[in-house]
């Protein structure tokens, strides 16, 4: 979708300019959805260990407590699956 080759979910999540803007609102939405030493934790991770954590539901069972991280994750992911979807062109 921008003018490199790398279509991964990682490029896509976290690292394609086309992006950023958007990606910068939600995921600091996410991070406020956040325990403070979560955020610390996730700061220091690169990006492809960032996409791991999120996408295994933080490397642990459901947490209640948590609902409102996952929202904030949800909507993080699909709201740049919309505007990507806009910036594709058509045909
Ligand atoms: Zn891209």
């Amino acid at each position: 979708m921008c003018d490199g080759d790398d279509e991964s979910v990682c490029h896509f999540l976290f690292e394609c300019q086309r992006l950023t803007d958007r990606r910068k609102e939600l995921w600091s939405d996410v991070e406020l959805s956040m325990p403070r030493p979560m955020v610390e934790e996730i700061g220091m991770m690169n990006n492809q260990a960032k996409v791991t954590f999120i996408l295994s539901g933080f490397g642990c069972k459901y947490v209640p407590e948590w609902n409102s991280i996952y929202v904030a994750l949800v909507r993080f992911v699909s709201n740049l699956y919309a505007l990507a979807s806009d910036l594709r062109p058509v045909g």
